[in-house]
Protein backbone atom coordinates (compact mmCIF):
# COMPACT_ATOMS: atom_id res chain seq x y z
CA UNK A 1 0.00 0.00 0.00
CA UNK A 2 2.51 2.25 0.80
CA UNK A 3 4.73 1.57 -1.89
CA UNK A 4 1.68 2.23 -5.01
CA UNK A 5 1.22 5.73 -2.72
CA UNK A 6 4.91 6.43 -3.38
CA UNK A 7 4.87 5.64 -6.80
CA UNK A 8 1.86 8.17 -7.02
CA UNK A 9 3.62 10.60 -5.18
CA UNK A 10 7.04 9.79 -7.46
CA UNK A 11 5.20 10.49 -10.83
CA UNK A 12 3.76 13.98 -9.65
CA UNK A 13 7.54 15.01 -8.07
CA UNK A 14 7.66 14.65 -4.79
CA UNK A 15 10.47 13.02 -2.98
CA UNK A 16 9.87 10.37 -0.32
CA UNK A 17 11.04 9.50 3.12
CA UNK A 18 9.66 5.50 4.43
CA UNK A 19 9.56 4.40 8.18
CA UNK A 20 9.10 0.81 7.97
CA UNK A 21 10.95 -2.32 10.77
CA UNK A 22 11.78 -3.94 7.79
CA UNK A 23 15.17 -3.00 6.17
CA UNK A 24 14.13 -2.69 2.37
CA UNK A 25 10.68 -2.92 2.98
CA UNK A 26 8.17 -2.62 -0.47
CA UNK A 27 8.32 0.65 -0.27
CA UNK A 28 11.67 1.54 0.53
CA UNK A 29 13.00 0.57 -3.04
CA UNK A 30 10.71 3.36 -4.71
CA UNK A 31 12.27 5.67 -1.49
CA UNK A 32 14.82 8.20 -1.53
CA UNK A 33 15.44 7.29 2.08
CA UNK A 34 14.16 4.74 4.39
CA UNK A 35 14.30 4.95 8.14
CA UNK A 36 14.56 1.60 9.65
CA UNK A 37 12.22 1.63 13.29
CA UNK A 38 9.31 0.53 14.62
CA UNK A 39 6.00 2.14 14.16
CA UNK A 40 6.28 2.63 17.88
CA UNK A 41 9.04 4.56 18.11
CA UNK A 42 8.43 8.30 18.94
CA UNK A 43 12.15 9.13 18.23
CA UNK A 44 11.66 8.14 15.01
CA UNK A 45 8.76 9.63 14.24
CA UNK A 46 10.45 12.52 15.19
CA UNK A 47 12.94 12.21 12.97
CA UNK A 48 10.30 11.67 9.78
CA UNK A 49 9.06 14.83 11.40
CA UNK A 50 11.95 16.71 10.68
CA UNK A 51 12.44 15.29 7.25
CA UNK A 52 9.42 15.77 5.57
CA UNK A 53 6.70 18.53 4.72
CA UNK A 54 3.86 16.16 4.34
CA UNK A 55 3.11 12.83 6.20
CA UNK A 56 0.77 9.80 5.57
CA UNK A 57 0.38 6.35 6.56
CA UNK A 58 -0.47 2.81 5.09
CA UNK A 59 -2.19 1.32 8.08
CA UNK A 60 -4.52 2.24 10.49
CA UNK A 61 -2.85 0.69 13.25
CA UNK A 62 -0.30 3.61 13.92
CA UNK A 63 0.79 3.87 17.50
CA UNK A 64 -1.58 6.88 18.50
CA UNK A 65 0.81 8.59 20.69
CA UNK A 66 3.31 8.46 17.30
CA UNK A 67 0.13 9.96 15.50
CA UNK A 68 -0.02 12.88 17.70
CA UNK A 69 3.70 13.51 17.57
CA UNK A 70 3.12 13.85 13.57
CA UNK A 71 0.17 15.36 13.54
CA UNK A 72 1.82 19.12 12.72
CA UNK A 73 2.20 17.72 9.52
CA UNK A 74 -0.32 14.66 9.19
CA UNK A 75 -3.08 16.28 7.28
CA UNK A 76 -5.34 13.34 8.15
CA UNK A 77 -5.28 13.97 11.93
CA UNK A 78 -5.07 11.91 14.67
CA UNK A 79 -8.39 11.29 15.56
CA UNK A 80 -9.38 9.58 12.00
CA UNK A 81 -6.93 7.27 13.28
CA UNK A 82 -8.00 6.56 16.85
CA UNK A 83 -11.25 6.07 15.54
CA UNK A 84 -10.91 3.60 12.45
CA UNK A 85 -8.81 1.69 15.36
CA UNK A 86 -11.40 0.47 17.44
CA UNK A 87 -14.59 -1.18 15.80
CA UNK A 88 -16.55 0.34 18.88
CA UNK A 89 -16.04 4.01 18.04
CA UNK A 90 -16.26 3.05 14.78
CA UNK A 91 -19.86 2.04 14.57
CA UNK A 92 -20.48 5.11 17.13
CA UNK A 93 -19.71 6.94 14.69
CA UNK A 94 -21.28 5.52 11.39
CA UNK A 95 -24.26 5.67 13.71
CA UNK A 96 -23.67 9.17 14.48
CA UNK A 97 -23.50 10.41 10.98
CA UNK A 98 -27.01 8.37 10.87
CA UNK A 99 -25.80 5.09 8.89
CA UNK A 100 -27.02 1.75 9.83
CA UNK A 101 -24.77 -0.72 11.31
CA UNK A 102 -25.47 -4.42 12.13
CA UNK A 103 -26.98 -5.07 15.52
CA UNK A 104 -24.21 -5.01 17.87
CA UNK A 105 -23.21 -5.28 21.49
CA UNK A 106 -19.79 -3.86 22.97
CA UNK A 107 -18.08 -5.75 25.34
CA UNK A 108 -15.36 -3.63 26.95
CA UNK A 109 -15.72 -5.59 30.18
CA UNK A 110 -16.11 -9.28 31.62
CA UNK A 111 -19.19 -7.78 33.26
CA UNK A 112 -20.31 -6.84 29.46
CA UNK A 113 -19.91 -10.11 28.30
CA UNK A 114 -21.51 -11.80 31.58
CA UNK A 115 -24.58 -9.96 30.47
CA UNK A 116 -23.92 -10.61 26.97
CA UNK A 117 -23.91 -14.33 27.30
CA UNK A 118 -27.23 -14.09 29.53
CA UNK A 119 -28.86 -12.73 26.71
CA UNK A 120 -27.66 -14.76 23.87
CA UNK A 121 -28.74 -17.70 25.88
CA UNK A 122 -32.23 -16.60 25.42
CA UNK A 123 -32.27 -15.76 22.13
CA UNK A 124 -29.26 -17.20 20.33
CA UNK A 125 -28.47 -16.77 16.75
CA UNK A 126 -25.31 -16.71 14.58
CA UNK A 127 -23.48 -13.81 15.82
CA UNK A 128 -19.36 -12.88 15.26
CA UNK A 129 -17.53 -11.86 17.75
CA UNK A 130 -14.73 -9.74 16.76
CA UNK A 131 -11.62 -8.10 18.62
CA UNK A 132 -12.46 -4.48 18.61
CA UNK A 133 -8.70 -3.56 17.54
CA UNK A 134 -5.93 -5.22 15.34
CA UNK A 135 -8.00 -7.19 13.33
CA UNK A 136 -7.50 -8.11 9.53
CA UNK A 137 -8.76 -10.05 6.46
CA UNK A 138 -10.68 -12.06 9.32
CA UNK A 139 -8.26 -12.23 12.15
CA UNK A 140 -9.14 -11.78 15.24
CA UNK A 141 -13.05 -12.98 14.48
CA UNK A 142 -14.77 -16.18 15.90
CA UNK A 143 -18.28 -16.90 14.50
CA UNK A 144 -20.45 -18.77 16.64
CA UNK A 145 -24.52 -19.99 16.56
CA UNK A 146 -25.19 -21.50 20.03
CA UNK A 147 -25.03 -20.88 23.72
CA UNK A 148 -22.55 -23.58 24.05
CA UNK A 149 -20.20 -22.31 21.29
CA UNK A 150 -20.16 -18.93 23.09
CA UNK A 151 -19.12 -20.68 26.45
CA UNK A 152 -16.51 -22.11 24.58
CA UNK A 153 -15.28 -19.10 23.49
CA UNK A 154 -15.21 -17.72 27.07
CA UNK A 155 -13.31 -20.17 28.23
CA UNK A 156 -10.58 -20.92 25.51
CA UNK A 157 -10.66 -17.85 23.57
CA UNK A 158 -11.65 -14.68 25.19
CA UNK A 159 -8.90 -12.22 26.37
CA UNK A 160 -9.88 -10.16 29.34
CA UNK A 161 -7.35 -7.65 28.43
CA UNK A 162 -8.98 -7.07 24.96
CA UNK A 163 -11.83 -5.38 24.28
CA UNK A 164 -14.55 -6.89 21.54
CA UNK A 165 -17.63 -6.25 19.81
CA UNK A 166 -20.29 -8.94 19.12
CA UNK A 167 -22.39 -8.67 16.11
CA UNK A 168 -25.26 -10.33 14.10
CA UNK A 169 -24.20 -12.34 11.50
CA UNK A 170 -26.06 -11.01 8.62
CA UNK A 171 -27.17 -12.76 5.42
CA UNK A 172 -26.24 -10.14 2.96
CA UNK A 173 -26.69 -10.01 -0.87
CA UNK A 174 -23.69 -8.49 -2.04
CA UNK A 175 -20.50 -6.81 -0.55
CA UNK A 176 -19.57 -3.56 -1.69
CA UNK A 177 -17.69 -0.96 -0.63
CA UNK A 178 -17.05 3.22 -1.57
CA UNK A 179 -13.71 4.66 -1.93
CA UNK A 180 -14.39 8.58 -0.92
CA UNK A 181 -11.34 11.36 -0.46
CA UNK A 182 -11.04 14.43 0.48
CA UNK A 183 -8.99 17.38 0.74
CA UNK A 184 -7.86 20.26 3.17
CA UNK A 185 -9.90 22.63 1.35
CA UNK A 186 -13.04 20.35 1.80
CA UNK A 187 -13.53 18.84 -1.48
CA UNK A 188 -15.06 15.31 -1.51
CA UNK A 189 -15.45 12.86 -4.44
CA UNK A 190 -16.38 9.13 -4.45
CA UNK A 191 -14.97 6.57 -6.76
CA UNK A 192 -17.16 3.83 -8.72
CA UNK A 193 -18.86 1.56 -6.08
CA UNK A 194 -16.86 -1.79 -5.71
CA UNK A 195 -18.82 -4.99 -5.36
CA UNK A 196 -16.50 -7.46 -3.29
CA UNK A 197 -16.48 -11.34 -2.91
CA UNK A 198 -14.59 -12.72 -0.56
CA UNK A 199 -13.08 -15.83 0.26
CA UNK A 200 -12.20 -17.50 4.08
CA UNK A 201 -13.11 -13.42 4.82
CA UNK A 202 -10.03 -12.04 2.65
CA UNK A 203 -10.69 -10.27 -0.32
CA UNK A 204 -10.83 -12.41 -3.55
CA UNK A 205 -11.98 -10.06 -6.24
CA UNK A 206 -13.45 -6.81 -6.99
CA UNK A 207 -15.80 -6.44 -9.67
CA UNK A 208 -16.28 -3.00 -11.44
CA UNK A 209 -19.55 -1.16 -11.55
CA UNK A 210 -20.98 -2.88 -8.95
CA UNK A 211 -24.13 -5.52 -9.98
CA UNK A 212 -26.27 -3.16 -7.66
CA UNK A 213 -29.51 -1.12 -8.74
CA UNK A 214 -29.09 2.44 -8.96
CA UNK A 215 -30.98 3.08 -6.25
CA UNK A 216 -28.32 0.98 -4.00
CA UNK A 217 -25.80 2.90 -5.93
CA UNK A 218 -26.70 6.19 -4.53
CA UNK A 219 -27.95 5.23 -1.22
CA UNK A 220 -24.20 3.78 -1.02
CA UNK A 221 -22.22 6.76 -2.20
CA UNK A 222 -24.57 9.26 -0.05
CA UNK A 223 -23.64 6.96 3.06
CA UNK A 224 -20.02 7.20 2.17
CA UNK A 225 -20.66 10.98 2.05
CA UNK A 226 -22.13 11.64 5.19
CA UNK A 227 -19.67 9.42 7.18
CA UNK A 228 -16.71 11.58 5.21
CA UNK A 229 -18.23 14.84 6.41
CA UNK A 230 -19.09 13.31 9.86
CA UNK A 231 -15.13 13.05 10.31
CA UNK A 232 -14.12 15.50 8.27
CA UNK A 233 -12.28 13.93 6.12
CA UNK A 234 -8.90 14.66 4.83
CA UNK A 235 -7.43 11.58 3.07
CA UNK A 236 -8.72 8.56 1.73
CA UNK A 237 -11.79 6.71 3.05
CA UNK A 238 -13.06 3.31 2.10
CA UNK A 239 -16.10 2.15 3.38
CA UNK A 240 -17.01 -1.46 3.60
CA UNK A 241 -21.03 -2.31 2.85
CA UNK A 242 -23.15 -5.39 2.97
CA UNK A 243 -26.24 -4.65 0.64
CA UNK A 244 -29.63 -5.88 1.85
CA UNK A 245 -32.45 -6.27 -0.37
CA UNK A 246 -33.08 -2.28 -0.07
CA UNK A 247 -30.61 -0.65 1.62
CA UNK A 248 -26.74 -0.67 2.83
CA UNK A 249 -25.08 -1.39 5.41
CA UNK A 250 -21.94 -0.35 6.89
CA UNK A 251 -19.61 -3.18 7.53
CA UNK A 252 -16.46 -1.01 8.52
CA UNK A 253 -14.09 1.57 7.53
CA UNK A 254 -10.54 2.19 6.59
CA UNK A 255 -8.70 5.15 6.54
CA UNK A 256 -6.43 4.83 3.69
CA UNK A 257 -6.07 3.34 0.31
CA UNK A 258 -8.14 -0.06 0.27
CA UNK A 259 -7.86 -3.29 -1.92
CA UNK A 260 -10.98 -2.93 -3.34
CA UNK A 261 -9.62 0.25 -4.64
CA UNK A 262 -6.65 -1.46 -6.59
CA UNK A 263 -8.97 -1.69 -9.57
CA UNK A 264 -8.43 2.10 -9.73
CA UNK A 265 -4.67 1.64 -10.74
CA UNK A 266 -5.88 1.00 -14.63
CA UNK A 267 -9.54 1.36 -15.23
CA UNK A 268 -9.82 4.74 -13.85
CA UNK A 269 -8.77 8.49 -15.25
CA UNK A 270 -6.77 8.92 -11.70
CA UNK A 271 -5.57 5.83 -9.30
CA UNK A 272 -6.96 5.81 -5.73
CA UNK A 273 -3.11 6.22 -4.84
CA UNK A 274 -2.94 9.52 -6.90
CA UNK A 275 -6.06 11.11 -5.84
CA UNK A 276 -4.97 9.89 -1.89
CA UNK A 277 -1.45 12.23 -2.26
CA UNK A 278 -3.83 15.08 -4.04
CA UNK A 279 -5.95 15.08 -1.01
CA UNK A 280 -3.11 15.34 1.85
CA UNK A 281 -1.15 17.73 -0.54
CA UNK A 282 -4.51 20.00 -0.24
CA UNK A 283 -4.12 19.53 -4.61
CA UNK A 284 -7.29 19.66 -6.54
CA UNK A 285 -8.92 16.33 -6.24
CA UNK A 286 -8.80 14.83 -9.83
CA UNK A 287 -11.35 12.93 -12.52
CA UNK A 288 -11.95 9.44 -10.98
CA UNK A 289 -14.04 8.45 -13.84
CA UNK A 290 -14.42 4.84 -14.96
CA UNK A 291 -12.84 4.32 -18.19
CA UNK A 292 -13.44 0.58 -18.42
CA UNK A 293 -15.30 -1.97 -16.71
CA UNK A 294 -12.66 -4.08 -14.38
CA UNK A 295 -12.32 -6.89 -12.54
CA UNK A 296 -9.40 -6.65 -9.81
CA UNK A 297 -8.09 -10.34 -8.70
CA UNK A 298 -6.08 -10.71 -5.61
CA UNK A 299 -2.97 -12.72 -5.28
CA UNK A 300 -2.04 -14.46 -2.32
CA UNK A 301 1.14 -16.33 -1.09
CA UNK A 302 -0.42 -19.47 -2.34
CA UNK A 303 -0.95 -18.59 -5.80
CA UNK A 304 2.07 -19.39 -7.68
CA UNK A 305 0.85 -19.49 -10.80
CA UNK A 306 -0.82 -16.23 -10.95
CA UNK A 307 2.53 -14.77 -10.27
CA UNK A 308 3.94 -15.47 -13.61
CA UNK A 309 3.78 -12.40 -15.92
CA UNK A 310 3.88 -15.16 -19.03
CA UNK A 311 0.63 -16.69 -17.67
CA UNK A 312 -1.19 -13.65 -16.57
CA UNK A 313 -0.63 -12.55 -20.21
CA UNK A 314 -2.02 -9.17 -21.30
CA UNK A 315 -3.94 -8.57 -17.60
CA UNK A 316 -2.24 -6.32 -15.58
CA UNK A 317 0.03 -7.73 -12.91
CA UNK A 318 0.68 -6.11 -10.05
CA UNK A 319 3.25 -7.42 -7.35
CA UNK A 320 4.11 -5.48 -4.07
CA UNK A 321 7.78 -6.90 -3.98
CA UNK A 322 7.38 -9.22 -0.64
CA UNK A 323 10.16 -10.96 0.08
CA UNK A 324 8.18 -14.25 1.58
CA UNK A 325 5.33 -15.51 -0.28
CA UNK A 326 3.61 -16.94 2.74
CA UNK A 327 0.05 -18.63 2.94
CA UNK A 328 -2.76 -15.87 2.53
CA UNK A 329 -0.34 -12.90 2.08
CA UNK A 330 -1.52 -10.58 -0.17
CA UNK A 331 1.11 -10.79 -2.80
CA UNK A 332 0.00 -8.48 -5.61
CA UNK A 333 -2.91 -8.15 -7.57
CA UNK A 334 -4.22 -8.60 -11.26
CA UNK A 335 -6.76 -5.85 -12.98
CA UNK A 336 -8.48 -7.48 -15.98
CA UNK A 337 -9.90 -5.00 -18.28
CA UNK A 338 -12.19 -5.38 -21.25
CA UNK A 339 -14.67 -4.06 -23.71
CA UNK A 340 -17.56 -5.29 -21.68
CA UNK A 341 -17.92 -6.59 -17.90
CA UNK A 342 -19.10 -10.18 -19.39
CA UNK A 343 -15.86 -10.06 -20.53
CA UNK A 344 -13.77 -9.27 -17.54
CA UNK A 345 -15.28 -11.55 -15.49
CA UNK A 346 -14.76 -14.39 -18.07
CA UNK A 347 -10.74 -13.55 -18.19
CA UNK A 348 -10.90 -13.34 -14.69
CA UNK A 349 -11.99 -16.64 -14.25
CA UNK A 350 -10.32 -18.03 -16.71
CA UNK A 351 -7.11 -17.22 -15.10
CA UNK A 352 -8.36 -18.76 -11.82
CA UNK A 353 -9.47 -21.54 -12.95
CA UNK A 354 -7.02 -22.75 -15.52
P1 LIG B 1 -11.66 -7.35 8.47
O1 LIG B 1 -11.82 -7.03 7.00
O2 LIG B 1 -11.09 -6.24 9.27
O3 LIG B 1 -11.04 -8.65 8.75
P2 LIG B 1 -14.57 -7.41 8.48
O4 LIG B 1 -15.45 -6.94 9.58
O5 LIG B 1 -14.62 -6.65 7.21
O6 LIG B 1 -13.12 -7.50 9.09
O7 LIG B 1 -14.91 -8.94 8.20
C1 LIG B 1 -14.37 -9.67 7.11
C2 LIG B 1 -15.48 -10.33 6.30
O8 LIG B 1 -16.25 -11.21 7.14
C3 LIG B 1 -16.50 -9.35 5.76
O9 LIG B 1 -16.07 -8.78 4.54
C4 LIG B 1 -17.70 -10.26 5.57
O10 LIG B 1 -17.58 -11.07 4.42
C5 LIG B 1 -17.63 -11.16 6.78
N1 LIG B 1 -18.40 -10.56 7.91
C6 LIG B 1 -17.93 -9.73 8.84
N2 LIG B 1 -18.89 -9.35 9.70
C7 LIG B 1 -20.03 -9.94 9.30
C8 LIG B 1 -21.38 -9.93 9.77
N3 LIG B 1 -21.75 -9.25 10.85
N4 LIG B 1 -22.30 -10.65 9.07
C9 LIG B 1 -21.94 -11.36 7.98
N5 LIG B 1 -20.68 -11.41 7.48
C10 LIG B 1 -19.73 -10.72 8.13
MG1 LIG C 1 -13.16 -5.76 6.04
Amino acid sequence: MGRMMAIAAREMGYNIVVLDPTPNCPCAAVADKQIVASFEDVDAAKELLSLCDVITYEFENVNLAVAKALEPKLPQGSELLKITQNRILEKALIRSADQRTVNYTAIESQQNLHDFAKDYQTNPRKIVIKTAQGGYDGKGQFVMESAQALEEFIKQQYNEGLTYVAEDFISFEKEISVIVCGNISGELSTFPVAENIHKNQILHKSIVPARIADSILQKAEAAAIQIARKLQLVGTLAVEMFVTTDNVIINELAPRPHNSGHYTLDACATSQFEQHIRAICNLPLSDNRLLSPCVMINVLGQDDYLMNPNYVGKHKLHLYGKKEAKHDRKMGHINVLGETQDECIIEADKLLEP
